[in-house]
């Protein structure tokens, strides 16, 4: 199951955050600035049970989820004189993270690798789901299936529709999903969310909460989670 450094939208303070662990690698869902430092204060090695290999999947090029990459990057440099590896859903967003890490922020070219999720080859990457969220970045917003700890899990990142992951849902499989109370063009309301897999025989977690009180409301009753956070 993932658990999650934080679990808010992009207005919140705390930006939304999975992890995973695969051996000693650790896996981080997106990185913003306020899981950056919950992780700096629990420490990697602590998630992994000793020896680290830290990497960051990508949904997208978003703040609220690549914003403490390039300090990750620095601090694992730096302080920890280890390498961050860096995985991007495609080529077009490996470019945009490599101006971002590179130009932009002044990684030093040892500190990290970044490769696509084709490069990747990872057991636990099972597929890379292009989905639709912002217009303005239309083509460079994905999910992802995973293998974690033998089950599989959908994770939608940031996704203002259900369907592209639908035909990935078995009832084998656990959904990790963006909701919010509102109805944003760029988000998944979660009433219609509840709507669209009712009758599928899955676990269904609530991520990246813009307004949780009226989340958990719409969700009462549905079987629906919120999506698991860290508890040191
Ligand atoms: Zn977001
Ligand atoms: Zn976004």
């Amino acid at each position: 199951m993932l658990q999650f450094l934080g679990r808010g939208s992009a207005f919140r303070s705390e930006h939304n955050c999975a992890f995973f662990t695969c051996g000693n690698e650790l896996v981080l869902l997106d990185c913003p600035m306020s899981a950056f430092h919950k992780l700096r204060h629990i420490g990697a090695e602590k998630l992994a049970g000793g020896d680290v290999n830290i990497t960051v999947l990508v949904t997208h090029t978003h703040g609220d989820h690549t914003g403490g990459i390039a300090t990750l990057i620095h601090y694992e440099y730096y302080i920890k004189h280890r390498t961050v590896t860096v995985i991007a859903p495609s080529e077009e967003v490996a470019e945009d993270l490599d101006t971002l890490f590179t130009r932009i922020e002044g990684c030093a070219p040892e500190g990290f690798r970044l490769i696509t999720a084709t490069q990747a080859a990872r057991e636990w990457l099972l597929d890379v789901i292009p989905t639709h969220h912002s217009p303005e970045l239309e083509g460079r917003c994905f999910g992802y299936r995973l293998l974690v700890d033998g089950e599989k899990a959908v994770y939608t990142g940031d996704t203002a529709v259900i369907e592209p992951f639908l035909p990935y849902l078995g009832s084998d499989t656990a959904l990790y999903s963006d909701c919010s109370a509102y109805n944003p063009v760029v988000h998944l309301n979660i009433t219609e969310l509840l709507e669209k897999v009712k009758g599928r025989d899955i676990k269904l977690y609530l991520m990246h909460l813009d307004d949780t009180k009226k989340i958990l409301d719409a969700a009462q009753g549905s079987g629906a989670l919120l999506a698991p956070l860290y508890e040191s």
